[in-house]
């Protein structure tokens, strides 16, 4: 069987040898199909001649007249000092004139651009001295009875690299078109949607894109909001819904240890606690178990905002797991963190805890790991050191992945794979606390269920936060001494865009330097990602039992450390950070019943967009709204992190903008499945390729 035209290698095309296809690659184009999913920039109208007196600035457009006076002029060029030669020539047409402005010209040039000579030109006209100019105009001169050509449809300005020209990729996308045309073409999007909201066929849709006819909507087309583009992006939303969906279903084939709890043992757990759950915990809770009693993993995403009290949301799992005799493993990505939860949970299941990580070295380790493989421990708590061969659970039931943005979807399946017992897999279970928009949980977690703590427990004093540049670092360090000797303690968060974390750890042990002189009566801490881990926790034990008053740290604290006696933290140069980092950060304080506070320390000047993230985190107080603000300006890849902007990465579709079909989009998917429709797997594949099938591996 020949493969079906757009899935054929560019260079089946005419004139595509390999050099061409090797440039072509660096666009992401590889087959026909790349091609017809390059989507334009913006378009140029080509299609008629506009009169001079009707042109207006920054609206290119294609013009016609006769030179009428033509000078070489020597001038300082826009913000130049220099004096630059320069050739003007001044084209009419009767409606009006317009000034042609040329920096570099050859003698060829000057004496055929001479008074005289009509031209026919395109460019972009802007507002000059007295008159709109074009700087370098496209021309060319016409003849006597040239009546010249105008285009038939809008052109298409696609991404382009430097050496494959816009003419060749119209020429390429052309050709691709057409033949891919020729063929039967099957429209996968399903009738529900296509029908439903009437949208046009691919190939109508792509012909709309890559030609379109003048009288087309063209100020929908340059926003991405044309049917033409929205049948596209339907269906590439489609698409990664189905592949997440996929995964989901293949989980869900599997079957798991039903685990229930009963009503005394589940008050007696309440009763033992030393604070009383909130409406949001006991709901969440409830779908937990809900989830937990059944025979299907669960596969279920629990959101909820830093400080909002998922460690006990996650005990119940662990309550739901000794009760029915078999093991919980709950992941952290920081070794901190998971010394932290043992904290934690030996407190509310005494004997009955392992904390292995990446420390845990021979004897202790063998010891740990014998613990873990008779099932003498059925609470599990560690790092990334759960993945390791040499370790083997007796009868893993459930996995509580914490803080999850730090994990693929690849490693969370490999870890609940290690807990498959015949077809029997692990209940997951995903905490973060990134506070995700729902619109980007629906796409990019469209395998998970949803859950949200979105209560704080009572009491909590908000943050107040204070926007500061660098100049006024003495006031800072004032207040520090003085909420220290009041007995507060202190965080003071050194940060670096850097990747080189040995220069982010270079910079702490400096401001730790500084900040000991300068705070002489204070004892002070340092806390970053090169040290040993023992001396890493000893010097959070310190700050912790009130030993350190000011902890200087990098963004090592960002998740999980609970000292609810510190109120006061200074981040440095937090325009350089993302908001939804600074909110993770500014967490670590307003976990007691003081007042606290957070300043933001930035260097002068902020641009714009600084100063109005600074100001979100200033004005806002739930990561909920800091997460969608965040996502409006930066976009989703920022916000979750390197390693899960594979998932998000499309070609077409912008989920802020598109966010309305998300819903649509998920019901349809589903259906998609339950059919067992063929077109499933197509789409996937038309869309994701390869990486759509790690489904199936
Ligand atoms: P996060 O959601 O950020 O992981 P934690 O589970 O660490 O939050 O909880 C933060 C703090 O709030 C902990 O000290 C925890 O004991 C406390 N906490 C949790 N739930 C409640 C509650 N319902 N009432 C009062 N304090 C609570
Ligand atoms: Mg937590």
């Amino acid at each position: 069987m020949s493969h079906p035209v757009e899935q054929q290698n560019v260079t089946t095309l005419k004139g595509v040898g390999p050099a061409l296809a090797g440039q072509l690659e660096k666009l992401q184009i590889h087959t026909v199909q790349d091609l017809l999913f390059h989507m334009p920039l913006r378009y140029e109208d080509r299609t008629r001649v506009v009169a001079i007196g009707s042109l207006r600035p920054s609206v290119a457009a294609v013009f016609e007249g006769v030179i009428e006076h033509a000078e070489v002029k020597y001038g300082g060029a826009r913000g130049r000092s220099r004096s630059r030669r320069m050739l003007l020539c001044y084209l009419s047409d009767g409606t009006g004139a317009v000034v042609l402005r040329f920096f570099h010209f050859s003698k060829a040039q000057q004496a055929q651009l001479s008074p005289g000579a009509r031209l026919r030109c395109f460019g972009e006209p802007r507002v000059g001295v007295n008159k709109l100019e074009v700087a370098h105009p496209e021309y060319r001169i016409l003849g006597d009875d040239d009546v010249g050509i105008v285009e038939e449809t809008l052109t298409p300005v696609y991404p382009k690299t430097e050496k494959v020209s816009q003419k060749l990729l119209r020429t390429l996308v052309r050709q691709a078109f057409q033949l891919w045309e020729q063929q039967t073409v099957n429209d996968l999007l399903p009738e529900s949607i296509g029908g439903r909201y009437k949208l046009p066929s691919l190939a109508q849709a792509l012909r709309a894109i890559h030609f379109p006819v003048p009288d087309c909507n063209l100020a929908q087309l340059q926003q991405g909001r044309h049917p033409a583009q929205q049948r596209l992006v339907v269906e590439e939303l489609l698409a990664h819904q189905l592949s997440l969906a996929v995964v989901r279903k293949q989980v869900r084939l599997n079957r798991a240890r039903a685990l229930t709890v009963d009503a005394d043992s589940y008050q007696q757990f309440v009763a033992s606690l030393d604070f009383e759950l909130t409406q949001a915990q006991q709901k969440v809770i409830a779908e937990i178990l809900q989830d937990l009693s059944g025979d299907k993993p669960m596969l279920r995403l629990l959101q909820g905002d830093v400080g909002s009290g998922k460690t006990v949301v996650a005990a119940f799992a662990a309550l739901a797991a000794i009760h029915n005799q078999v093991q919980i493993a709950i992941m952290a990505p920081t070794e901190i963190l998971a010394s932290q939860h043992m904290v934690n949970f030996v407190q509310w299941f005494p004997q009955q805890c392992v904390l292995l990580t990446g420390k845990d070295k021979g004897e202790a380790r063998k010891q740990k790991l014998a613990q873990i493989a008779t099932g003498e421990a059925p609470v599990i708590i560690g790092t990334h050191a759960l993945f390791q061969e040499d370790v083997v659970f007796h009868n893993l039931a459930v996995m509580v992945v914490d803080e999850q943005h730090r994990f693929g979807v690849h490693q969370r399946l490999s870890l609940s794979e290690k807990g498959r017992f015949n077809d029997t897999l692990p209940h997951q279970l995903i905490m973060t606390a990134t506070p995700i928009p729902r619109s980007l949980a629906m796409t990019a977690y469209a395998d998970l269920d949803y859950s949200v703590i979105d209560e704080l427990p009572e009491g909590r004093k908000p943050v107040t936060t204070v926007v500061l540049p660098n100049s006024r670092r003495g006031e800072v360090i004032a207040r520090i001494a003085s909420a220290c000797e009041a007995g507060e303690q202190a965080y003071w968060v050194c940060t670096l865009v850097e990747e080189s974390e040995l220069l982010q750890c270079q910079a702490a042990e400096e401001t730790a330097a500084a900040l000991t002189q300068e705070l002489n009566r204070l004892r002070i801490g340092l806390v970053h990602g090169r040290m040993k881990q023992q001396q890493k926790d000893e010097v959070v034990a310190q700050f912790k039992n009130r030993e350190i008053d000011l902890l200087v740290a990098t963004t090592v604290i960002e998740v999980g450390v609970n000292v609810p006696n510190a109120s006061l933290m200074v981040i440095e140069n937090a325009e350089r950070l993302g908001l939804a980092q600074l909110h993770q950060l500014r967490g670590r304080v307003g976990r007691g019943n003081r007042a606290s506070a957070c300043v933001l320390m930035y260097q002068p000047p902020l641009s714009n967009t600084g100063k109005q993230r600074l100001s979100i985190l200033r004005d806002t107080s739930s990561g909920f709204v800091i997460a969608q603000k965040d996502l409006e300006l930066r976009g989703p890849g920022e916000l979750l992190g390197a390693r899960q902007t594979g998932l998000l990465q499309m070609r077409i579709a912008d989920i802020v903008r598109d966010e309305n079909w998300l819903p649509v989009v998920k019901q349809a998917a589903q259906q998609m499945l339950q059919q067992n429709d063929s077109a499933a797997d197509a789409l996937i594949r038309r869309w994701l390729g390869e990486a759509g099938r790690y489904a199936e591996a």
